[in-house]
């Protein structure tokens, strides 16, 4: 399948991906997980994106365009791709949709999730993330087995830098004034379908009813 997950820091966009990929193959691509490894590296790209990233705010599109236009490219996208954290500006939908036109590939749709402001609120401050697989924990709901150790890889699980109540509140408003507008973008060229997110279940049963399998 070939999707974009929209929706807020926190409406569970990695969650819903990771468990549709384990369907049908598909790759999930999370241009924060792609930065984050850049940073932790210390690449170039990491070295520009740092300093947004700390703060809260959105890295340049030219950026994000630039890691796309390949990551869109390599191989494994061929099973199809679960798009995670992007497109996150009008100007990056447009240079998206240009890309799919270029390299002839159709998206089955684009997925809102939508989840109520309390609630994201709550789930980012009580979420936990490994360094080194990015698998995602919750302190509440879905705690590691052994405190602060990724059950998956037994890499060390942290709140992430952008995660403090601050820089929380700061994506937050920049989710509200630069992706939310994307809601309307999609709804305009017809294949936007929100869902109630408050479960990740729910949303998967949605999306695999929606793209038929
Ligand atoms: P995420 O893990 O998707 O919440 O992304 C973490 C941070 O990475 C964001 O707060 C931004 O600073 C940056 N980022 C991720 N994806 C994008 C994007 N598509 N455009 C601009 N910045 C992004």
């Amino acid at each position: 399948m070939r999707l974009i997950l929209l929706g807020a820091p926190g409406a569970g966009k990695g969650t819903v991906a990771k468990l549709l990929t384990d369907i049908d193959g598909s790759v999930q691509i999370s241009t924060g997980d792609i930065l984050r490894a850049a940073v932790k590296e210390g690449t170039e790209l990491g070295k520009k994106a740092e300093s947004f990233m700390k703060a809260g705010e959105l890295v340049p599109d030219q950026l994000i365009m630039d890691i796309m236009g390949e990551r869109l490219q390599e191989d494994d996208c061929q099973k199809g791709f679960l798009l995670d954290g992007f497109p996150r500006t009008i100007p990056q939908a447009e240079a998206l949709k240009e890309l799919l036109e270029k390299l002839n590939i159709q998206l089955d749709g684009v997925i809102n999730l939508d989840v109520p402001r309390d609630v994201i609120l709550d789930r980012l401050t009580t979420r936990r993330t490994c360094v080194d697989c990015g698998a995602i924990y919750n302190v509440k709901s879905s705690p590691t087995k052994v405190e602060g150790v990724c059950d998956a890889c037994g890499g060390k699980v942290v709140q992430r830098d952008d995660e403090t109540e601050e820089a929380i509140s700061k994506r937050l408003d920049v989710f509200e004034e630069q992706t939310a507008p994307l809601v309307g973008f999609y709804q305009k060229a017809g294949n936007l379908v929100n869902i109630n997110a408050t479960s990740s279940q729910v949303v998967v049963d949605t999306i695999k009813t929606h793209v038929g399998i």
